[in-house]
């Protein structure tokens, strides 16, 4: 292998999403890197298990954004097509009423508009409204894209110096994100479906701010895929490229502390003792966890951070069943009969919900080779508060929650669900904390609350430590699977931006 021009060395924390997206973005500017991840596999939430033929993905399940991930590919001189194959999916969700309603939302205006004469009302009105609708959400995520997704900003101030005044005010932070969608629809259903659009960040629609409306046109114009052979060959293909620029990785290696010296980091020391010299560290575990639990900071500075509260959490429930459920789509939404009392039980109360718009993957209608022939794979999730250290719930909490899910989802329409059960697999919120260290077991990073943090995730910079950085669903831009490759290309570039622009390096040829 060819000599890298920088004679620096950076050790990533961690081989979730974000981390990985660093390694091979610093990796293809020329750092030596070395990447040290707690599990036996790297990926983090992006995850799968395998029980009786039955194959589950056990964290992300929707891909959107291809360009992030493209963008990663072109960094270090490949093709993401070489690593990671995609299929769209259709319909994108198909989504169940409790009246009886079942409505699809299709990528192709025409199904999409013979979809809207199923609601109440008039169709012309219906689809010049869907529009209307689209074109704000559009505008909205234009204007993110161009200065907080493309140049990873982190803060008001970043966001001023970037947009100056005028545009800062284009974006829509006059209302919450539910006030914006009821200003563009009277019809109940479709504000219920597109309020539900928040499941991609994990937060509250009452909560977040308008601009979130942007996130149907990350799947109206960019489209939602699937990642050929199951999820978790997004992590396969970051694997090779990893390897294919030569990023040693270290598997079942916790990290036990970030070591400093004044106002730097001089490495990491692993569990085990071994003591690792870095440069520069780039940390994937969640800010909050990392500070406290590997930089053991005062609770002074905590406090300080409390602002970047969890996202939600989830039960993940993982069934086999003995028979095919044929009228659900790959996507499927089970709304609550009243989504704002949800939203408030989950995001204000902190309860666990009695009636929770339920998620539910069916993989095998895009990729039958996840469950024996004749059988069903479903994985089920309703969002639900992040773990509350002064009062968690008991296991038995959470048990009862999915007999609800149960529950409703045979009245809904899954007849019997529970008689054709095959293979039960659960994870609660105690379960993701303790798989991937995150803040509460979110499942998405910091919450995306108006008043709490302006919609930001902590900053990429450690503002304590000069060479420390952060990166994943906690860091901005935040959670989801492209938020979190974005975030590590964006470290890396902040990362370049204060080394200066040295010489790249001579990478081994694709
Ligand atoms: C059930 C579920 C469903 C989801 N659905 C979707 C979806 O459909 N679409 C979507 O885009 N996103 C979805 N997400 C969110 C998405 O998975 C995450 O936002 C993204 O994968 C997070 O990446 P990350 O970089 O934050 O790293 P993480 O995945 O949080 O990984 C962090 C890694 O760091 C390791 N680590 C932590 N501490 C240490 C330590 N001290 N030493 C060594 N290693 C350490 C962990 O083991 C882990 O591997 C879902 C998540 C879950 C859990």
């Amino acid at each position: 292998m060819t000599k890298p021009a920088r004679n620096k060395l950076v050790v990533v924390v961690g081989a979730g999403l974000g981390g990985l997206s660093a390694a091979a973005s610093l990796r293809a500017e020329g750092f030596e890197v070395h990447v040290v991840e707690k599990n036996e596999r790297i990926g983090g939430k992006l995850n799968y298990r395998e029980i009786d033929g039955f194959g589950f993905d056990l964290g992300p399940s929707i891909f959107t954004l291809p360009q992030f991930f493209r963008s990663l590919w072109e960094r270090a001189g490949r093709r993401m097509e070489d690593y990671v194959g995609l299929e769209k999916v259709s319909p994108h969700w198909r989504n169940f009423f409790e009246d009886g309603l079942v409505l699809d939302l299709h990528e192709e205006p025409d199904r999409m508009k013979a979809e809207l004469a199923k609601l109440p009302g008039d169709p012309e009105t219906l689809w010049r409204q869907f529009e209307a609708f689209l074109a704000y959400g559009r505008a909205q995520y234009d204007l993110v894209d161009d200065g907080y997704f493309r140049k990873g900003l982190d803060n008001v101030w970043e966001m001023l110096r970037h947009y100056g005044w005028r545009m800062i005010f284009k974006m829509d932070h006059k209302h919450s994100m539910a006030e914006s969608i009821a200003n563009h629809f009277e019809e109940p259903h479709l504000r219920s479906v597109f309020e539900y659009f928040i499941k991609y960040v994990g937060s509250s629609a009452l909560d977040a701010p308008g601009y979130m409306n942007l996130m149907p046109l990350i799947q109206f114009d960019y489209g939602l895929w699937y990642v050929k052979g199951g999820m978790y060959n997004l992590a396969r293909g970051l694997g090779r490229l990893l390897n294919d620029l030569g990023v040693e990785v270290s598997l079942n290696s916790e990290v036990a502390s970030i070591d400093r010296s004044g106002r730097s980091v001089t490495g990491v020391t692993l569990t085990n003792g071994q003591i690792l010299p870095a440069d520069y560290v780039v940390c994937n575990m969640e800010v909050l966890p990392a500070y406290r639990r590997l930089l053991d900071e005062p609770p002074a500075f905590l406090e300080k951070l409390k602002k970047f509260a969890p996202a939600c959490s989830g039960i993940v429930l993982h069934l086999g069943t003995d028979r095919v459920y044929e009228q659900l789509a790959h996507h499927n939404f089970f709304y609550s009969k009243e989504q704002h009392k949800h939203f408030d039980t989950v995001f204000k109360q902190g309860k666990l919900p009695e009636d929770p718009t339920i998620y539910l993957v069916a993989p095998t209608r895009t990729d039958p080779s996840k469950a024996p022939a004749g059988h069903d794979n479903l994985k089920i999730l309703p969002h639900i508060p992040p773990i509350d250290p002064e009062n968690p719930f008991a296991h038995k909490d959470y048990v009862a929650l999915k007999e609800r899910v149960l529950d409703k989802l045979e009245r809904m329409g899954l007849t019997d669900l529970r008689k054709h059960i095959v293979v039960e697999d659960l994870l609660t919120p105690v379960d993701i904390e303790r798989m991937y260290y995150s803040n509460g077991g979110s499942i998405y990073g910091v919450v995306s609350d108006w008043k709490l943090n302006q919609a930001f995730k902590a900053p990429k910079q450690s503002s304590k430590y000069r060479n420390l950085f952060f990166t994943g669903g906690s860091v901005n831009p935040g959670g989801g699977m492209p938020m979190a490759v974005l975030c590590g290309q964006k470290v890396c570039d902040r990362i370049v931006k204060r080394e200066g622009r040295g010489a790249r390096a001579l990478l081994p040829a694709p």
